[in-house]
């Protein structure tokens, strides 16, 4: 390299030197080129775009305080793919909650909260399908796993330390907590039968299934304003739980046979023909659980009954999981084809690539969630070398790449002597 082109300045977003770019503009300290300036506009305009929905239904809100459902669908139809049917139960129930808290005060009829059971494997949306709703709501909204929750006098997190994370979220606003909605996730896990019930806490998991079903159902808790456990001379904060939604979400693993017994056993014969088909059908059996299956799994039935609106999600089929790959508005192959941006480098995937890395994610048996980890196995050595490789402009995965009987095709910028060429490091 001479002497001159080592002296030159670069852009210090993509490292490119003067003469590679057609502009280098100054700053204070740095540089950046005409391109990194494009792509910059270019992430900026896509994330603006984002917004559109979500922007639509907070209009809503501020002009008429309800938003529809229809407008709720369409901001998780952006970036959940499938699960219509939860996407409507969950649409309604909002809606529903704001008529519950905005509407006809003078009315005597009183409209119970409509909380909500979301059932489906693991992977399938339905935390996403929370953190989504949490995104467009005007609502305080907290997360809380149900595994980590104790009856009061055992090691954990008190059942009242969700409303805790409520009260954070609303700034401590009582008034606006009292009117959140609360995703409580892997309900399943705390079922009498349930393999997760340890000593730390009561053995049949109905202790925690009780104090859960106190704060759906309606009362004023006390929360310890700190956080941890409750003790004596200590200041608490009094909220009600009656107006809060309770949306929860659970995996049921194994429910779909307690349907598959009351439904039908004969039709369903022994031997190994009855597996496979049991497995095909998996999905319309989950759409057909109704409370006293719940009820048999091991929640308790007055915890069943406050949970009116049992939604099956289904799981992620093959083409469900190519579509989760590419079409919400943050799919993962967008983030990575802007990661990859940052160096210049444009990410391309075959749809035969997009097709082998969704069958090694159902492989993986957890759903949508093993999208990520195939994809970082796939291009952390693309990520690794990518940013010393100047000349690369294209990195293109093939079926073969995501095989491993082949490397990354990586595509070379064309300098003046040589044409482009594949190049396939060994
Ligand atoms: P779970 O049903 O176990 O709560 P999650 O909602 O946590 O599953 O899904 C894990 C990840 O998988 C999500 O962060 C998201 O990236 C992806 N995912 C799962 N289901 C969907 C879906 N229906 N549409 C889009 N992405 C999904």
């Amino acid at each position: 390299m001479a002497k001159s082109d080592e002296r030159q300045v670069r852009c210090n977003f993509c490292g490119k030197r003067q003469s590679e770019v057609e502009r280098l503009i100054a700053g204070t300290g740095a540089f950046i080129c005409d391109e990194c300036i494009a792509l910059c506009a270019g992430i900026i305009d896509a994330s603006n775009s984002t917004m559109s929905h979500e922007a639509e239904v907070r209009e809503s809100i501020l002009q008429n305080g309800l938003p529809k459902p229809t407008e709720i669908k369409a901001v998780l139809d952006d970036y959940v793919i499938g699960q219509d049917a939860a996407k409507i139960a969950l649409s309604v129930a909002v809606y529903n909650h704001y008529k519950r808290i905005y509407g006809n005060q003078e009315s005597d009829v009183e409209i119970q909260k409509s909380n909500i059971l979301l059932m489906g494997p693991t992977g399938c949306g339905k935390t996403l399908l929370a953190q989504t709703l949490a995104k467009i709501l005007q609502v305080p909204f907290a997360i809380a796993d149900a595994t980590t929750l104790t009856e009061a006098g055992y090691v954990g997190d008190d059942v009242e330390n969700i409303l805790l994370r409520l009260l954070q979220a609303a700034d401590f606003d009582v008034e606006l907590a009292e009117h959140g909605i609360i995703y409580v996730d892997e309900i399943d896990k705390i079922t009498r039968k349930s393999e997760n019930t340890s000593i730390t806490r009561d053995v049949s998991g109905e202790g925690v299934q009780q104090a859960l079903l106190k704060i759906i159902e309606g009362t004023v808790a006390n929360v310890p304003p700190q956080g941890g456990r409750k003790h004596p001379h200590q200041e608490f904060i009094s909220i009600s739980t009656k107006n809060i939604l309770f949306i929860c979400g659970g995996a049921f693993d194994g429910i779909e046979k307690i349907v598959e017994n009351r439904m039908d056993k004969k039709s369903m014969g022994f031997g190994a023909e009855v597996k496979s088909r049991k497995e095909k059908n998996i999905t319309e059996l989950y759409k057909s659980v109704q409370s006293h299956d719940v009820i048999k799994y091991g929640l308790i039935p007055e915890l069943v009954g406050r949970l009116p609106v049992i939604t099956p999600l289904e799981e992620m089929s093959r083409d469900d999981l190519v579509r989760i790959l590419t079409e919400p508005k943050n799919a993962l192959v967008k983030q990575y084809q802007a990661l990859l941006g940052f160096d210049n480098v444009s990410l391309e995937f075959t749809q035969d690539a997009l097709e082998a890395i969704a069958d090694k994610t159902i492989d993986m048996k957890i759903g949508a969630r093993g999208l990520r980890s195939v994809l970082e196995g796939l291009l952390t050595n693309v990520m690794f070398e990518i940013p010393s490789e100047h000349r690369v402009e294209k990195v293109i995965i093939t079926k073969e790449c995501v095989n491993g009987s082949e490397p990354p095709q990586k595509i070379r910028r064309p300098n003046p002597t040589i044409s482009p060429e594949v190049i396939n490091p060994t």
